[in-house]
This record gives C-alpha cells, sequence and structure tokens, in this order.
C-alpha cells in the first residue's frame, strides 16, 4: 500500500523564500495565491499582533497546506529588545538639524524638545560623543551629554520622528538583554503552535540562543532556531562562531544590522556570514528590503533584482520578504517576481563541490553517508539524491555543498518534512515505511519520486538511508539505483 500523501511537484527553484504575513497576507485567498506563487516558509512576526492572531494565523496556514499539498514552514519571529522611544503628544514631531532634543526616561508624552524611552535604561547605556540612529537610521542625534534619565543631543539629520521608533548605536553595545519578558512569553505561543523555526532577535552570544533553545523545549516545543544578526556585536568573528555553534541557522537581519555597523559594511559581511554558516553546516536567511519597491509597484527595481541575485550567488538558503507581503499592494506579484529571480541566478550558481569538497570535515557516519551520496551524485550526474531521512540531517548535511542534483528528502515524519522547507536544494516528499522491508522501502521511495515527477523509468538515483529499516540509528547506506529496476518479483 503506497502512502496517498503527495507534495507538489518538485520545484525548478532550490532558493526558498520566507514571506512575512500580516494584513495584506493573512486571508485564506491571498495565502493560496502566494503558496501558488512559490512561498516555502512563512514568518510570523511577533513584533505586531496578538497571541491568538498569531495561532489563528499558523492554523489557517496549515490547512491551505492540506488542502493545496503544499509543504510550507512556519518561523516565529520574536521582537527581542528593540529599544524604541515614547510617544508624541501629536504623534510626531519635525525635527530640524543642529536643534537639542532630550530623550528622558523618565518623561511621558514627547514635543519638539524631547521624548520618552520605553527602555529605561538606556541613559547609563550611552555616553557623550556617541551618535544613536533613530527610524532605521533616518534620524541621527550626536549625544552631547547624560545626566540622571536624561540624555542630552544634538540633531544631526533631522526629518518627521513618530511614535515609538527603534533606537540603535552607531557600533553597537546597548546592554539590553536579547529575550525580553515578552520574547519569553511568546515562545510557550510558539511551542503551543508547533513552529518549525524560531527566529531569536539582537543575540549578542550563542547563551542567548541556549536559553531561547531551553524555554522553548520546556515549553514543548521542537521547532529548529534561527539566530537574526543585527547587532554590532555578534559579527564580531568568535561571537559569530558562538552563536552559530547555539543555532540552527542565521538570519542576515539587514535592516537593524545596517543601523549599527553602517550600511556599506553590509553586502560584504552578508557574504562572509553565509559561507561560514554553510561551513558550519547551519542554514541562512538573506532579509530585509529585498524588494522593498514592490510594496507600492508591481516591477521591482534593477537594484533589487541584482540584490536577490547576489543573494543566490552567495549561497543563502532563503530570501526573505518583510512588508512587501506583510503589508504590501503586491503580495503575490512580489514573491512571482522572487521566484523568477533566483530560478534565472541558480542558473549561474556556482557548483561548489569540485573546490570545496575536499576541504570537509566529518567524522560521523551518517554525515559520511551524505557527503559520499553527494559525491557520487556528482560524479555520476544522477538525476536526484534520495535522502530517506527522519530527522533531515542528512539532507541539510548534503545541501550544504551545491552539487547541482536536487535532494529529495523522503520522510515520514510530518515536522521533518515541515523543517527541511527552509534548506536550498532539498525537496520535501513522504515515505511511509512498512515494518523493516528494505525492499519495500525502497521500492515505495522510487514510486514517491516517480509519482512526483521527479524521476523517471531509466534515470540513475542515489539513495541514502539507515539499516536496520525501521530501527532507530541515523543513515550508514548509500545505494545507486536505476529507476525501474528495482522490482520484487
Ligand atoms: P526585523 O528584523 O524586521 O524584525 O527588525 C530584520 C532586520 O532587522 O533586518
Ligand atoms: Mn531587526
Amino acid at each position: 500500500m503506497l502512502s496517498h500523501q503527495t507534495d507538489r511537484a518538485p520545484q525548478a527553484r532550490s532558493t526558498k523564500i520566507v514571506a512575512t504575513l500580516g494584513p495584506a497576507s493573512s486571508d485564506r485567498r491571498t495565502l493560496e495565491r502566494i503558496f501558488a506563487a512559490g512561498v516555502d516558509v512563512v514568518r510570523l512576526n511577533f513584533s505586531h499582533g496578538s497571541r491568538d492572531d498569531h495561532l489563528a494565523r499558523a492554523e489557517l496556514v496549515r490547512e491551505v497546506c492540506r488542502e493545496s499539498a503544499r509543504t510550507v514552514g512556519i518561523m516565529a519571529d520574536l521582537q527581542g529588545p528593540k529599544i524604541r522611544i515614547g510617544r508624541f503628544r501629536d504623534g510626531r514631531v519635525t525635527l530640524e538639524a543642529g536643534a537639542d532634543f532630550v530623550l528622558d526616561a523618565e518623561r511621558e508624552l514627547g514635543d519638539e524638545r524631547g521624548v520618552g524611552l520605553d527602555y529605561k535604561e538606556l541613559p547609563s547605556d550611552v555616553r557623550p560623543g556617541d551618535v544613536l540612529l533613530l527610524d532605521d537610521g533616518k534620524i541621527v542625534f550626536d549625544v552631547t551629554q547624560v545626566a540622571g534619565s536624561r540624555i542630552h543631543s544634538t540633531v544631526r539629520h533631522g526629518g518627521v520622528l513618530s511614535n515609538n521608533k527603534g533606537i540603535n548605536r552607531l557600533g553597537g553595545g546597548l546592554t539590553a538583554p536579547a529575550l525580553t519578558a515578552k520574547d519569553m512569553e511568546d515562545i510557550r505561543t510558539v511551542a503551543e503552535m508547533r513552529a518549525d523555526y524560531l527566529a531569536v532577535s539582537f543575540p549578542k552570544h550563542g547563551r542567548d540562543m541556549a536559553l531561547a533553545r531551553e524555554l522553548l523545549r520546556n515549553a514543548g516545543g521542537h521547532a529548529l532556531l534561527i539566530a537574526k544578526i543585527e547587532r554590532a556585536e555578534a559579527v564580531d568573528a568568535h561571537a559569530l562562531d558562538d552563536i552559530l555553534a547555539a543555532s540552527d541557522g542565521i538570519m542576515v537581519a539587514r535592516g537593524d544590522l545596517a543601523v549599527e555597523v553602517g550600511d556599506a559594511s553590509v553586502p560584504a559581511l552578508q557574504k562572509r556570514m553565509i559561507r561560514v554558516a554553510r561551513e558550519r553546516n547551519k542554514l541562512t536567511i538573506t532579509a530585509t528590503q529585498m524588494m522593498e519597491s514592490m510594496i507600492a509597484s508591481p516591477m521591482p527595481t534593477r537594484a533589487e533584482v541584482s540584490d536577490v541575485a547576489n543573494a543566490v550567488l552567495d549561497g543563502t538558503d532563503a530570501v526573505m520578504l518583510s512588508a512587501e507581503t506583510a503589508s504590501g499592494r503586491y503580495p503575490v506579484e512580489t514573491v512571482e517576481a522572487m521566484s523568477r529571480i533566483c530560478i534565472e541566478a541558480e542558473k549561474s550558481s556556482p557548483v561548489s563541490l569540485d573546490r570545496e569538497f575536499l576541504d570537509r570535515v566529518f567524522t560521523r557516519v551518517d554525515q559520511s553517508i551524505a557527503m559520499a551520496a553527494l559525491f557520487t551524485a556528482y560524479h555520476l550526474k544522477v538525476k536526484a539524491i534520495a535522502a530517506l531521512t527522519q530527522s533531515g540531517s542528512t539532507a541539510l548535511w548534503m545541501s550544504r555543498l551545491n552539487c547541482g542534483v536536487p535532494i529529495y528528502a523522503l520522510t515520514s515524519e510530518t515536522s521533518t518534512r515541515y523543517r527541511v522547507s527552509l534548506f536550498r536544494g532539498v525537496f520535501p516528499l513522504t515515505v511511509t515505511y512498512h515494518g523493516h522491508d528494505r525492499d519495500l522501502l525502497l521500492e515505495e521511495a522510487e514510486e514517491v519520486l516517480v509519482r512526483n515527477g521527479a524521476v523517471t523509468a531509466g534515470d540513475i538515483i542515489v539513495v541514502s538511508f539507515g539499516e536496520p529499516i525501521g530501527s532507530p540509528g541515523g543513515t550508514n547506506t548509500m545505494k545507486i539505483v536505476k529507476v525501474g529496476e528495482h522490482r520484487r518479483a
């Protein structure tokens, strides 16, 4: 008896698309359309919305997946300690360059001369000479004096400043802990909705990620952890290594990162972070303003097309959309455009096996089989790799190098099917285990690949699996198979 679960036909695109949900994309019809356009993972942004909103959205996403036979993962993104100003009496003020302005932790409503702060410790974190960037760097203050709860500054770049805008310090160094009380509460919601990914905002070191993981596991959650790299301290080589070791992947969170390290440093950091993460067998998401102009326009700019294509060439697992799909006018067109750009860029993506393969360090049996399968697939120019995997880790290792062959993660575990949704070049398919019968399992694996249009009779494929079948333990076997010949008498 074969499984009837079929996932959507294998795709021509290896790079995954993460789309943030919001008012523009939370109804059933729009979800169906952005899924059909190619969304692989949705992001629920816990900076906005209530616990019930997020739970309802997650439920609807799962429902649309079931109905459309798509496997779209869910990533919950914690708000983190984004430091914000308070509110203004009139909602906003216009600041002139050269004016004096006071950030005061004890103030209630603000005006042209000053405003309150939601993070009361900020005055003890800053010194005269510091540069503060507000509203993603649109407004810049030079700190002149700190007295008690008051930070005195001079406006360097003015403009309109409205309620609750964020504050960063150029160069980083603000001490707010990565997990706020709200984040800790939200982690319970994330566990309850059985999210596939948990993104942690503003981590400074591995300890922040370890704490998030512990809270999530204690709440019963199994999500993979993504560290958002958006603090100046986190890009230092040691800190990045430490964060990577404690995470399953990173997000190049260019919005806050650009404000802390200076926008011109971000492109090189993006390349380095993606390279290092892949070497450490970790995932990467490139985020923020990728298709920003499509919030209001049905066409991307030339610069945006290049940006998405360059992230693909850098080797990112996924490219992310924020306001474009959350609140923009053209969520469907944006996903379609992004998908099209990825597919084209992948045609010139370097196959990295030649250069990098011999430098890989691996000692585990399952990892050795994953690497052997990759090497074989590349040199035999096979049609597909089929990784029979219960945890997804074999597929992860295989996908850290681009061998130019699609990797199908065949699993009977629903959670694994969803978790590989972010892995570049990996496509999830469902198989059913029939006790310990190896031949039956391999036969079904072939059948599932054929049924989903991944291979046809006569194609050569590489299959990896663990023996004995059905008993716990990792992948230890690789087989080269000609599709259609593996048939029981
Ligand atoms: P955010 O994170 O959208 O939650 O701020 C992404 C970024 O800073 O780029
Ligand atoms: Mn951010």
